[in-house]
């Protein structure tokens, strides 16, 4: 059944390292190896062996539509006829940023670039040319891309510097970056009371989607806008996950809480390779070539990629997001009964279109009580969901994605998955 698959994660290892172009990619947390994919369509990926899976992967969020939708499909295709890039301006990156500008209520002006990590970075940069500082907030668990300064985990505690999270990023780089734990507004406030005037910037994943699914608590974001705007740094919402998921006006506008500046990805280039940052006027227009904030980029606001977004923002415009929620809704309730069933404890965090299930007693609402979830466990359930046709992220700490294309019949066969998985 994944035969094929196995054979071309072998020669794939020998070129690419690890076999995979991204790491998340890799199934070794799993005990897995990756599928290879030969075609997507809706809600359906299926391989090369020719084994159709039920997708809540979805590329990891752009896939809101489902696969290969067709009228983003004929953008594309159209597009790339009249030329794959120009490396000059074209009328289709005006009607993307104004989409953008139109859809999320704290964005006045937008830079495109080709990916989130891109958008993160140069956000930051951004951030600290506005204001002069240097230091950056961000928060345990939260991935912005892997940009230098965003690659910094917390030390054990409270820790007030934080140590590299991987090799090859210089300890200068990460010492400007305080780490505080989600859903606790006393930490950062006790960054802003130590370095009231070094802050540039407090990067925050408006519902936090990189270890797993974790909700903003009631007044957790608007402490953050409080205490932004007490000291004079400026609050980043990193919505290259919620933006245009959570709500068609992004997590801001689902929690009405307006950010300094946003960052996307994802969504905005409906599968092709696209990010932006966005914000008020008078921070956007430090940017070069009106500002000194060099930035730069040879593909960005490339025309097939605009199109893309383009087509795909023009379908999300007049879709039910509030059904569609409800539905997921509806599908968690009857996991919980599942698992209920099996005498196993589940944290399901859900909003909109997505949710993880966290294999644990625990209320899970930071990144250390996320890591209380069963890891074996876990790995049995992606085991088992794989060879009933259902595909999920190969990692405990990944947000579980639905398409609008999800129809019942998926919900109702993953449904009958889990319930069939012996744990
Ligand atoms: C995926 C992601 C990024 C990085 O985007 P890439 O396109 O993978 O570089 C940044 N921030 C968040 C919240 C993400 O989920």
């Amino acid at each position: 059944m994944e035969k094929r698959s196995t054979e071309l994660f072998a020669e794939a290892i020998k070129y690419i390292p690890g076999g995979v172009n991204s790491p998340v990619r890799a199934c070794a947390s799993v005990d897995s190896t990756p599928l290879f994919i030969d075609h997507a369509k809706g809600s359906k990926i299926t391989s090369v062996d020719g084994v159709e899976y039920i997708d809540f992967v979805e590329s990891w969020g752009p896939m809101l539509l489902g696969h290969a939708h067709p009228e983003v499909t004929e953008a594309i295709i159209a597009a790339v006829k009249r030329g794959a890039s120009f490396g000059a301006p074209c009328p289709d990156e005006i009607t993307l940023a104004k989409k953008v500008c139109a859809a999320l209520p704290s964005v006045e002006m937008v830079r495109m670039v080709s990916s989130g990590t891109e958008a993160t970075m140069s956000a930051l940069r951004l951030a600290r040319g506005f204001t002069g500082r240097k230091k950056m907030i961000k928060f345990d668990g939260g991935y912005h891309g892997h940009g230098d300064a965003f690659l910094a985990s917390a030390g054990s505690g409270v820790a007030t510097f934080s140590i590299p999270g991987t090799p090859g990023v210089p300890d200068a780089v990460v010492s400007e970056t305080l780490i505080a734990p989600y859903n606790d507004l006393q930490a950062v406030e006790d960054h802003f009371k130590r370095y009231p005037d070094d802050i540039a910037a407090l990067f925050v994943e408006p519902c936090g989607g990189n270890m797993g699914l974790i909700l903003p608590e009631p007044g957790f974001l608007q402490g953050l806008r409080d205490l932004c705007s007490k000291y004079g740094a400026l609050l980043v919402f990193d919505e290259v996950i919620t933006g245009f998921r959570v709500s068609y006006n992004g997590a801001q506008g689902h929690f009405g809480i307006k950010p300094d500046l946003t960052t996307l990805g994802k969504i905005i280039g409906g599968g092709m390779p696209v990010g932006a940052f966005g914000g008020r006027r008078e921070i956007m227009e430090k940017l070069a070539p009106v500002g000194p904030v060099y930035q730069a980029g040879t593909l960005s606001g490339n025309p097939v990629a605009m199109a893309s977004g383009i087509a795909t923002l023009n379908i999300l415009e007049k879709s039910d997001y509030a059904a569609l929620a409800a539905r997921v809704e509806k599908f968690c309730a009857s996991l919980e009964t599942i698992f209920a069933k099996k005498g196993i404890p589940v944290c399901i965090n859900r909003i909109a279109s997505m949710f993880t299930i966290f294999l644990t007693g625990e209320k899970v609402r930071n990144f250390a009580s996320a890591k209380t979830s069963n890891a074996a466990l876990t790995s049995k359930l992606f085991k088992g969901l794989r060879e009933r046709g259902v595909n999920v992220a190969p990692s405990g700490f990944e947000v579980a994605m639905v398409s609008f294309a999800h129809t019942d019949e998926d919900f109702a066969r993953t449904l009958a998955a889990f319930d069939d998985i012996k744990l």
